[in-house]
């Protein structure tokens, strides 16, 4: 997973901010320098903002840059889309149709732990539960392809072509189908 992909799927985790020091540990991203550079990129771009305040994770009393998401850029994405494309009018929403997708699978994962993963991107929440075998190969991987392409249309703007598309639903429907039987945590 690309370190911009990880450092955003974490800021979604952590909707009051955090700073560099904390991203970097929170991410495991090493040096710390390379989130400075990430995180100044995103702020350019206009994804992230960066304020100055004291870090709501608690790691020191003085004022540090903040890195938060801008709340706004799933919902920017959507109109602008909307307005050039009439796919997506046709078919709904469809970055919000993905993040409908995505809440979903997150609600399966906290079935299957009987909680939820506090502090820990989705992929690397699905990676570890992967690892210590609650999730099934085929199922984790299933499930960060649809995590994937998700953040490339929220993060990278992509839009998916018709394949794309069938190759969300048919994953869907994998999900849907393992999703009958989970056991609970
Ligand atoms: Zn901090």
């Amino acid at each position: 997973m690309y370190n911009r992909e990880l450092i955003l799927e974490t800021l979604e985790v952590f909707p009051k901010g955090l700073c560099d020091d904390c991203l970097s540990g929170v991410t495991n991203i090493r040096p710390r320098q390379q989130v400075n550079q990430i995180c100044r990129l995103l702020k350019e771009e206009g994804t992230i903002n960066r304020h100055q305040m004291v870090c709501p994770h608690g790691c020191s009393q003085n004022k540090k840059l903040i890195n938060l998401l801008k709340a706004k850029t799933v919902c920017e994405f959507s109109e602008s889309k909307s307005r050039t494309d009439t796919r997506t009018i046709v078919n709904g929403c469809f970055p919000a149709h993905l993040d409908d997708l995505r809440r979903q699978m997150i609600r399966m994962l906290d079935i299957i732990e009987g909680d939820t993963a506090r502090g820990q991107g989705f992929s690397e929440r699905i990676s570890r539960l992967r690892n210590d075998k609650t999730l099934p190969g085929e199922i984790a991987c299933v499930m960060q392809t649809i995590n994937a392409i998700r953040n490339l249309v929220v993060y990278e703007h992509y839009m998916p072509n018709q394949k794309i598309e069938k190759v969300i639903s048919d994953s869907w429907d994998v999900l849907i189908e393992w999703s009958q039987d989970i056991k609970v945590g």
